[in-house]
């Protein structure tokens, strides 16, 4: 079939946009074409890789007119891995970029172009601040390979830096890399479903220090265990926590539902703002703790506490959110999916001496109509979905009990606007929305939302 541009074509163009992923989007006689590490504003030389009916996919071949905002990639795998879109974008313009992307989606699917989106609240120093880190282990041509995978495959490009995670997590992983090989232990294969060590994930809780180091096994009996603990005691000895996680299937989820203690203690503890927090393997906890206290901090401004508030924090997670805003709100209630995660929240509010906290396990959509069916009222409704939104049916009841002040964090603006828009329909009015930075060098972007009706 025959579209506007051929396969291996070659063109120059004019970008005039970037997605949300971080690709440059060049139209030729009005047919977009996506163009991997293009910048708007720049004139390339592309060749297309593969036209569709409504947009085609073209490589960069040169950039004929550089952006002002392009920058030399620090990092030195940047353009093969897929861990960052935006490392060739200077920051301030990232972040320029970051605002348009949030501004977008609420004109096009929010139809709210009269509602403010601040500037993006940004870091100061927007590289080494990942606290997570989830790096995949396997083997190439009988060496032990270990860094992030391609974009959208499983081709591990192999490193051993990463310049937005912890100097650790690069001692870690290059130090058990090239240990493996000689104690004899092989890395996981994932064709054939053999080998040892999946993935090496290591946590750092920023206010303390603290470390966990847990090693994703493919089978539970773990040969040279005493071996591997000793390589990660003399690469950071102040380590906290070593656990064995083991993942017998054959998946690309990371974790399996065993985990072993191995050294020290099952967690981490970590503060934000002056509450503590203990954080196990598994537990979800946001990955870039300077702006978390950020992010929190918006939330609680637009929550407008006055101590005399009943306040739900939907998708709590282990309650980081709910234990932050108790001390200002007369209670909270947390609920969250993951029953794990709730036992953490009930621990870390006795931990930090709250007691006017309430935490229950289940969907967020079954839970609060529940609570309202109980008599239970609540003034401000917090709610901090995953990607995909909030689920359809919880809309339905806020728009049904009507709480007055909704604060939405959300970490897909695109979702965050649709669901806005649900509300706004139903009588709320979005007064503002700030975006907050988490994820520098990627092109993702947080965001809070007030509503009011
Ligand atoms: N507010 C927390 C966690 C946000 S991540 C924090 O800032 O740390 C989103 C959380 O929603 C995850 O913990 C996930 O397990 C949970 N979740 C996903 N679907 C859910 C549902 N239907 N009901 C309740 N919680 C859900």
């Amino acid at each position: 079939m025959a579209y506007i541009v051929n396969k291996n074509d070659r063109l120059t163009v004019y970008v005039e946009d970037l997605t949300h992923d971080g690709s440059g989007v060049a139209k030729v006689d009005g047919y977009p074409l996506f163009i991997p590490n293009a910048l708007p504003g720049e004139e390339v030389e592309v060749q297309v890789t593969k036209p569709m009916k409504k947009y085609g996919l073209a490589k960069l071949i040169a950039v004929k007119k550089a952006s002002p905002d392009r920058v030399e990639p620090p990092c030195h795998v940047f353009w093969d891995c897929g861990g960052c879109q935006l490392q060739h974008l200077s920051y301030e313009a990232q972040l320029v970029q970051k605002r348009k992307t949030v501004r977008d989606v609420m004109d096009r699917i929010g139809k709210l172009p009269h509602v403010p989106v601040h500037p993006v609240k940004g870091m100061e120093n927007p590289w080494r601040y990942r606290n997570k880190s989830q790096i995949p282990f396997s083997e190439k041509n009988g060496e032990t390979i270990a860094g992030f995978y391609k974009t959208r495959t499983h081709d591990i490009v192999d490193t051993d830096v990463c310049i937005i995670q912890s100097e650790e997590a690069d001692e870690l992983m290059s130090t058990l890399k090239h240990k493996l090989h000689e104690l004899g232990i092989r890395a996981y294969d994932e064709i054939n479903h053999r080998g040892m060590l999946r993935h090496l994930v290591i946590r750092k809780a920023r206010a303390t220090g603290e470390l966990m180091v847990v090693l994703v096994t493919r089978t539970k009996k773990f040969p040279q265990k005493e071996a591997v603990i000793d390589v990660i005691k003399s690469v950071v000895p102040e380590v906290t926590s070593i656990m064995q996680n083991v993942n017998t299937q054959k998946t690309n989820v990371i974790f399996g539902e065993e985990t072993i203690l191995l050294h020290g203690k099952p967690f981490i503890v970590d503060t934000i703002g002056d509450i503590q927090f203990e954080i196990s393997a598994r537990s979800f906890y946001q990955i870039n703790p300077e702006q978390t206290e950020v992010l929190y901090g918006q939330a609680l401004e637009y929550a407008q506490l006055t101590g005399n508030e009943t306040v739900i924090d939907a998708y709590c997670g282990i309650g980081t959110i709910s234990l932050f805003l108790a001390k200002q709100a007369k209670e909270v209630y947390g609920v969250e999916i993951v029953p794990q995660a709730i036992e953490d929240a009930k621990r870390n509010a006795e931990l930090n001496a709250i007691d006017n906290a309430y935490f229950e396990a289940g969907p967020a959509e079954v839970v609060i109509p529940k609570w309202y069916e109980e008599g239970k009222r609540f003034d401000v409704l917090m709610v901090d979905p995953p990607r995909k939104g909030c689920d359809e049916k919880l809309l339905e009841t806020i728009l049904e009990y009507k709480p007055r002040r909704i604060v939405y964090v959300s970490c897909n603006p695109a979702t965050l606007a649709r669901d806005l828009r649900i509300l706004e329909e139903g009588g709320y009015r979005t007064q503002e929305v700030q975006p907050v930075e988490m994820f520098a060098q990627s092109s993702h972007v947080e965001c809070v939302a007030w509503l009011e009706i």
